[in-house]
């Protein structure tokens, strides 16, 4: 069953109970075919999925039991993959900036693999978490991507670097390895390749200091709405691996977050008002919001793509009409799409955006009381 098929049937599933709420159609299978698509293309490369990106226990669940491991980045993201069973040898505590109350857990925990990338925060795990594999995170970044992370997070692999590596030495704390994010949702593909060439030169200075690193973590980044493209990434990856890393004694390991579930989910919103404007436009106001699952993509400026499901068929073809859609809340910067042409909408009809598993109803906010959606999977249809 396609998306909108399964929003047809929801929405008048729905309609029958009064229940006229958006919602998330959400399908699993996306998640494992994307999953056989990589260990197809990048086998040597263990995907730790980014719980921040998408926190639904279907989605952990099926990730746990295809084998995946997981990236947790709090000790609320750490209990959650404890509880559902996830072994603490597959978790790792990718975060470079750690709370000691919950650096102190994930040492109660045995999670071992912790990533830093300051002096301080070195200083921090030889004092609450003195057993840890430490994983020097480097930046990296790509020339493009929708969320750069290395103006906040990562060390110069050239200045910075070796200065680490001496002190992990000199505090005797068990350097594992090396970690970078090129940034999140990069079409720069060959950047992996660049970055692991970068990796390679700190794994041969720090043999000179007679430490063996045994782990590479090439992040996340992957843009998951199109399959198509992972070929690219593919051939960067590989190349950079057998390039610096032919023996398989060196782990390694990805943290892909956008990737699994982006294109997993689709938000189906109601048009629950529309407006003539005296600019001249036509105003539709959702039961969604920039405070809800639009967050990231308002924050980014990512273009939304969507599909729509009428409430009655018009008799004769729509045409497009310059547009904004508002979102629910009482606050004016509440706007999912501006100034755009879109087929005109009846009120009552319902637009389905593609794409949205990805920060989506991880951040959502309860704003206006307005409240985080249901979400239906096969099992409901
Ligand atoms: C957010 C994040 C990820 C996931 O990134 P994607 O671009 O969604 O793949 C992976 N690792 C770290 C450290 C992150 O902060």
């Amino acid at each position: 069953m396609d998306v909108i098929q399964a929003a047809k049937k929801i929405i008048n599933q729905k309609s029958l109970e009064g229940n006229d709420d958006a919602f998330y159609v959400m399908n699993l299978e996306d998640v494992k075919i994307k999953y056989e698509h990589w260990v197809e293309k990048i086998p040597r490369v263990m995907p730790y999925y980014a719980v921040k990106c998408n926190d639904d226990e279907e989605v952990l669940k099926l990730l746990r039991d295809l084998g995946t491991g997981f990236d947790c980045a709090s000790k609320k993201e750490i209990l959650q993959m404890l509880s559902l069973n996830v072994d603490s040898n597959k978790i790792i505590y990718a975060h470079t900036v750690k709370q000691i109350s919950h650096l102190k857990l994930s040492a109660e925990k045995g999670i071992k693999k912790v990533t830093f990338d300051s002096e301080a925060e070195l200083y921090k795990i030889k004092e609450f978490h003195p057993n840890s594999k430490v994983v020097l995170r480097i930046r990296f970044d790509a020339s493009n991507s929708i969320i750069n992370l290395g103006t906040k997070f990562g060390c110069n692999p050239i200045t910075e670097a070796p200065k680490l590596i001496e002190l992990c030495k000199e505090l005797k704390i068990n350097l594992f390895g090396i970690a970078f994010h090129v940034g999140s949702g990069t079409t720069d593909f060959g950047v992996y390749e660049r970055a692991l060439d970068a990796v390679r030169k700190l794994f041969d200075y720090a043999e000179t200091m007679d430490i063996k690193m045994k782990f590479v973590d090439i992040g996340g980044g992957f843009i998951g709405k199109d399959l198509s493209i992972f070929d690219d990434y593919a051939k960067s990856i590989n190349a950079g691996i057998e390039r610096n890393f032919p023996s398989s004694d060196i782990e390694i390991i990805s943290e892909p977050g956008r990737y699994f579930v982006d294109s997993a989910f689709s938000v189906v919103s109601q048009v629950i008002l529309k407006k003539h404007h005296e600019d001249g436009q036509i105003y539709y106001y959702l039961n969604e919001s920039i405070y809800m699952s639009f967050l990231i993509a308002h924050l980014y400026k990512e273009q939304l793509e969507f599909s729509i499901i009428r409430a009655s068929e018009p008799e004769k073809e729509p045409k497009d009409k310059l547009s904004t859609v508002w979102g629910c809340t009482c606050n004016s910067r509440d706007k999912i799409i501006a100034d755009r042409l879109i087929p005109e909408l009846q009120m009552g009809d319902w637009i389905v955006f593609h794409n949205m598993g990805a920060y989506t109803t991880t951040v959502s906010t309860a704003f206006n009381g307005f409240q985080n959606l249901n979400i239906f999977g096969s099992a409901d249809l």
